[in-house]
């Protein structure tokens, strides 16, 4: 029996009154009311005609409910498929008729807008599921017997589908089976030292990688307590720190707690641990974070299509601007463009082997085989180098590689440039259009105050003074904020669509 649902139930806590997981508001659910509540909406998803394999997609909001009928997919040997809330009508349609899945829970603001499209694409059911646990879901599952077996499944049958953020052309379903998810949980919750005295600071959304396997699945596997918030809000996780241990984040969460005058060495004396991922984490936020709280963020590297890849150690230096080793029973190697490794201190991209690599994107067999080295390496599209140390620094995505004038230029190295300029708080390097180059050097620029305010020029003179010529930004834009996914990654192509005329003829 290797359905994830099993393995995470046989760590659930011996004594099932034992709280995992409480709202803000005053909802607490016990470790036995997760086994009864998934039991029941699974019973309906059943009543439903859900089969092993069947996919189930959502399009909810986050909610303690949301995470039982996660569960409860689990349970059926169905496939879960949830989809980021951001996506509008058009986009979920696409996504329905791509994955077809036999069930689609929704808001019940958008019943109608979805219902429709969910009629289109053959759905057999829609039911409803609100932010405070109201709609059909819940109220169809109530009276029914929870007593459901847990389907048996193998380690490669598919146990979620997550569509990829896809900034390039459609956005792709990376198929991740249950032996991906178990395995890579386990490895998580003993890197990290999970142990049920835990209590994790929940306020990631529900719809990714990062807050429904990586946060939901260490802290079920070790037994401990979740403070589940709906969204992330730094007065509401300042309150919840001196009754927490853990808190995993995107750097966002850092950079706005590092706002707040609350955080302190005081308020943070109970925790034990800060996790950051999902985007890179400047060094500037893990060196205020520690000076202010003493606590040296932790941060880790993955990807949707693989899991966790990379970690910082729990007992060991933690570098900043670094995502530290890859984890226990993963092989990474730095490789050029044919997939030959290349020697320690080399900058590549980053490929990866192991049990936590999924199964390939959903129907589209040539589009896997492209991503796929013959010996089994995944090339993950991010550039990356080891250091004399071991620990690896990601330096980029392949895709935003500059090449000017025939030379390679990363951004990552001018961006880190650029961030210590007096006057700037964040930057971001692309590369445009040119008529001579083929691609210039840009820089997008937040300031971060100080007077008088830093200037293009001076931004191109410290870059001079450090940088060959070809890698100093031809030219440089002030931007009041950068554009950022939900996850916290910083929307480039957004960048290059804004600026793509900036050295055409009439810029
Ligand atoms: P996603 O599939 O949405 O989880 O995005 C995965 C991508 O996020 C990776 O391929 C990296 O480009 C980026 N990423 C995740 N964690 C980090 C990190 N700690 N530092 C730099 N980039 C990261």
């Amino acid at each position: 029996m290797t359905n994830l649902y099993d393995l995470l139930r046989q760590h659930f806590p011996a004594d099932g009154h034992r709280t995992a997981l409480e709202t803000p508001d005053g909802q607490r659910m016990r470790y036995a009311d997760l086994e009864t509540g998934s039991g029941r909406i699974a019973r309906l998803l059943m009543d439903c005609g859900v089969e092993p394999g069947d996919r189930v997609a959502a399009q909810i909001e986050k909610s303690p409910e949301a995470l039982l009928l996660y569960l409860a997919v689990l349970r059926c040997g169905a496939v879960y498929l949830p989809l980021n809330t951001a996506y509008k009508g058009a986009e979920v349609a696409y996504f329905l008729s791509d994955a077809e899945p036999r069930v689609l829970v929704c808001t019940p603001e958008n019943e109608a807008v979805l219902g429709d499209a969910a009629r289109k694409t053959g759905v057999g059911s829609l039911l409803t599921l609100g932010e405070a646990g109201n709609g059909s879901l819940v109220e169809r599952s109530r009276g029914l017997d929870p007593q459901v077996g847990i389907v048996a499944r193998d380690g490669d049958d598919l146990a979620a589908i997550l569509y990829t953020s896809g900034t390039t052309g459609r956005s792709k379903g990376a198929m991740l089976s249950h032996a991906n998810l178990g395995s890579n949980s386990l490895t998580l919750r003993d890197y990290w030292g999970f142990t049920g005295d835990d209590v994790l600071i929940h306020a990631l959304p529900i719809f990714h990688t990062h807050g429904l396997f990586v946060a939901t699945h260490c802290a079920l596997l070790s037994g401990s307590r979740m403070l589940f918030l709906n969204r992330f809000d730094a007065d509401a996780v300042l309150d919840l720190m001196p009754r927490a241990t853990v808190l995993m984040g995107v750097p966002t969460f850092y950079t706005r707690l590092l706002q707040n005058p609350a955080l302190t060495k005081e308020s943070t004396r109970q925790m034990r641990l800060f996790i950051s991922g999902s985007a890179p984490l400047l060094a500037d936020t893990f060196e205020a974070f520690e000076a202010r709280t003493g606590h040296a963020i932790l941060e880790r590297y993955g990807m949707t299509e693989t899991t966790m890849i990379t970690s910082n150690p729990l007992v060991g230096k933690r570098i900043a601007g670094t995502v530290g080793f890859a984890l226990p029973s993963i092989d990474v190697r730095i490789a050029d463009e044919e997939g030959r490794p290349l020697p320690q201190g080399e900058v590549g991209v980053l490929e990866v082997k192991g049990p936590n690599v999924f199964r390939g994107y959903w129907r589209q067999p040539e589009k896997t085989a492209t991503e796929f080295r013959s010996d089994g390496f995944f090339v993950t599209g991010d550039v990356a180098m080891i250091d004399e140390g071991g620990y690896i620094h990601i330096v980029g995505r392949a895709k935003d590689l500059i090449i000017s004038g025939g030379f390679n230029v990363y951004p990552k190295e001018i961006e880190l440039c650029i961030d210590q300029i007096e006057g700037v708080q964040e930057s971001a390097v692309i590369g445009v259009p040119h008529p001579d180059f083929g691609e210039a050097v840009v820089a997008v620029v937040k300031r971060g105050g100080g007077q008088p305010e830093v200037t293009a020029e001076a931004i191109q003179a410290a870059a001079k003074a450090e940088l060959a010529n070809f890698k100093v930004p031809k030219k440089v834009f002030f931007v009041d904020e950068l554009p950022r996914n939900t996850m916290g990654k910083i929307q480039k192509n957004l960048l290059r669509d804004r600026f793509k005329d900036s050295f055409s003829s009439a810029a």
